[in-house]
Order: C-alpha cells, then sequence, then structure tokens
C-alpha cells in the first residue's frame, strides 16, 4: 500500500485541552457500527453515559447528543474528551480517531490530507512559506481492491494532479497567472479525457474578476448552503455590510494592495484544495470541474480575508488568515451537501 501525504502531515498532533475550537464543537458525532456495539457493552459510569447521551440518526445509524451550545456530551469544560479519558483513545469512534485526517483511495493507493477545520492544522500550514511537497511512504499490505480504477488511469490523474500542482506552487509568476495556466492545464486533461476539443469555462469564476456581480454570485452559493454554526451565518452578515456593490472592487483591490496581503497564504489554500479534491475526478472524470471547485473556494476565502481586513481597520495578520480558513473548512468542506452544492453550480451555473 502506498500512503500519499503533505509534507507536513507528520507535524500534526492533537493540542487537545490547547485547542480554542475542537472538532467537537457545532457538528454531529457519528458513531460506526463497531464502536456502537462496543458502546453498547462498556461498562462503569462511562457506558452508561454513552448509552443516555447516543442516538438513532435518520438514516438508521447512531451518534452522539450535543447539547445546547453545540459541544459533544463527552466533551469536558477543559475541552477534553471523557470518553478518552475513561477508556483510551481506541475507545473513540472511526470520526473522532481520524479526525483532521481526510482521504481517498484507489487501486494501492491511499492519499490523505489533513483538513483545515481543524486548528492546529490550519496553524502548520500557514506557517510555511516553502512550497508544500507531497511525499510518498510504501507500507505492507497491499489491497486486493482496485475499486474499478485501472493502473492507466490511476496513471493519469495522478500526472495530471502533480502538474496542476506543480504550475500553484511557481512562484516566478504571479498567483493570478498561475491560477489561469491552471484551469487551462485542467481544461487540456478534460478534452483528453472527453475525447473532444471543447474547453469549460465558468464566465462568473474568474480569479481576477473583481466585479460585484461574481462575487454575488459566490456569494448567493455560500449563504444558500446548509448552516452548521452560528459563526458562518455572522461571517456573512458582514460579508453582505462590508464587501457592497459600490464599492466591492475597490475593496478588494485595497485589501490585495496592502502589504497584509500574502500570495504564499493563496498559494497554500490552492494547493491544498487541489490536493484535497482532485484525484476524486478518478471516480466521476469531472476534473475541470473539481479545478474549478478549488479556485472557487480560494476566492471565498479570499473575500473573506478582505471583511476580516476591513473589520481589523486595515490589518489581516497570519492568525486571522488561520481562522477564516478553518471557519470557511469547518463550514462548507465538512458538509457534503454544501459541496455538492457548489459543484453542481459550476457544472450547470
Ligand atoms: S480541532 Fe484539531 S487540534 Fe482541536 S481538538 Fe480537534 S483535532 Fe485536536
Amino acid at each position: 500500500m502506498i500512503v500519499r501525504v503533505p509534507d507536513y502531515f507528520g507535524e500534526f498532533s492533537c493540542i487537545a485541552g490547547k485547542c480554542t475550537d475542537s472538532c467537537c464543537l457545532g457538528w454531529e458525532i457519528d458513531i460506526d457500527e463497531d464502536s456502537y456495539e462496543y458502546y453498547m457493552s462498556l461498562s462503569g459510569e462511562i457506558g452508561e453515559r454513552l448509552r443516555r447521551d447516543m442516538y438513532e440518526t435518520e438514516d438508521g445509524g447512531h451518534g452522539i447528543r450535543t447539547n445546547e451550545c453545540g459541544r459533544c456530551m463527552m466533551l469536558n469544560d477543559d475541552n477534553l474528551c471523557d470518553l478518552y479519558i475513561a477508556a483510551g483513545e481506541e475507545s473513540l469512534s472511526e470520526v473522532c480517531t481520524d479526525f483532521p485526517r481526510f482521504g481517498i483511495e484507489y487501486r494501492n493507493v491511499d492519499q490523505k490530507c489533513l483538513s483545515l477545520a481543524c486548528e492546529e492544522v490550519c496553524r502548520i500550514l500557514f506557517s510555511k512559506t516553502e512550497p508544500v511537497k507531497f511525499v510518498e511512504q510504501e507500507l505492507f499490505g497491499d489491497s486486493d481492491d482496485d475499486q474499478g480504477v485501472t493502473e492507466e488511469e490511476a496513471a493519469f490523474f495522478e500526472k495530471a494532479q502533480s502538474e496542476l500542482i506543480a504550475i500553484l506552487q511557481d512562484r516566478t509568476k504571479p498567483v493570478s497567472q498561475r491560477v489561469d495556466e491552471y484551469i487551462a492545464k485542467a481544461n487540456e486533461y478534460q478534452k483528453e479525457l472527453n475525447g473532444s476539443d471543447v474547453e469549460k469555462h465558468v464566465d462568473w469564476l474568474s480569479f481576477n474578476d473583481f466585479s460585484f456581480d461574481s462575487f454575488d454570485i459566490r456569494f448567493g452559493i455560500v449563504n444558500d448552503m446548509e448552516l452548521l454554526r452560528q459563526v458562518w451565518q455572522d461571517y456573512k452578515d458582514d460579508m453582505r455590510n462590508i464587501l457592497i456593490e459600490a464599492d466591492y472592487e475597490k475593496r478588494m483591490k485595497e485589501y490585495m494592495e496592502s502589504a497584509d496581503y500574502r500570495e504564499n497564504d493563496i498559494e497554500q489554500l490552492l494547493v491544498y484544495f487541489t490536493f484535497r479534491y482532485i484525484m476524486n475526478a478518478i471516480y466521476d472524470s469531472n476534473i475541470i470541474v473539481y479545478a474549478y471547485l478549488c479556485v472557487m473556494f480560494t476566492m471565498i476565502v479570499r473575500d473573506m480575508n478582505a471583511v476580516r481586513f476591513f473589520k481589523n481597520g486595515g490589518k489581516f495578520s497570519i492568525e486571522d488568515q488561520m481562522e477564516v480558513a478553518r471557519i470557511f473548512s469547518k463550514e462548507v468542506e465538512h458538509s457534503e451537501g454544501n459541496v455538492e452544492a457548489a459543484k453542481e453550480e459550476i457544472i450547470w451555473g
């Protein structure tokens, strides 16, 4: 089995009680089948508490209740997990053990990324000033399930992913130029897949378009998404109030021409999204749609950055970047429905 990860993967370790956010805040906590069975047999006070706080989900699965503030019922006042303390890490359900690691598997490859929904991952990623590299490690034990992907298909998409990331990391050019080349390259790959000369252009989605109309479409997409946490509603209200039609372009340029606009942050975002989404095309052959999705997500974070910049009175620190990216990721990336809604707009919009 080959495991492919970004070079900072090994730097991550959960900061637990020191985390100001915690992944147990504001999300549904799913319980996998094996954990459910284990929890049903777990003895002692922690077992009784768990059984009291578990519920059946609409699809017949199980989850752990959250309180009125959206905190997992196992999370104590020190932001530590009582289940972990009482029964150890192996007692945690899959979703708690895996987070913030997410990935895609195909043939003999397990490609994993660290999600920006985690505070510590944001700290690690935005502290990087060099282009991120991706490393592979061969582990014992091959998968005998090729997931319906041929060797040639795997090689095609791996090459596409590498080339797209290399374009984004070419620091001899401004990011705006890199993004144009990135979309052009994704279109080349898509044409090869489709066997046609037709290129896909999403007219309202150009990285260098600072028109209010373009922002308004992006905003409409996020505004219609499922709301997971109040902080997202507050952010959307700020976006509506600060990025107004009369001077959207002027405000974006003011932020982007300031000393606090860092191309490095934008590159890291684009590369992060690309590594997270492009390989999904191996299962639906929509490489250009994922490329646009990565650009759109980066543009939304850039809009959010500008909002924070003006709220701060013309300042935007690296800590602001870490927080803004986390708010976006936690709300948008971690709802399958929200990511699907964004994809649909790109496909049909
Ligand atoms: S968000 Fe990250 S650092 Fe915070 S508790 Fe969860 S895994 Fe740990």
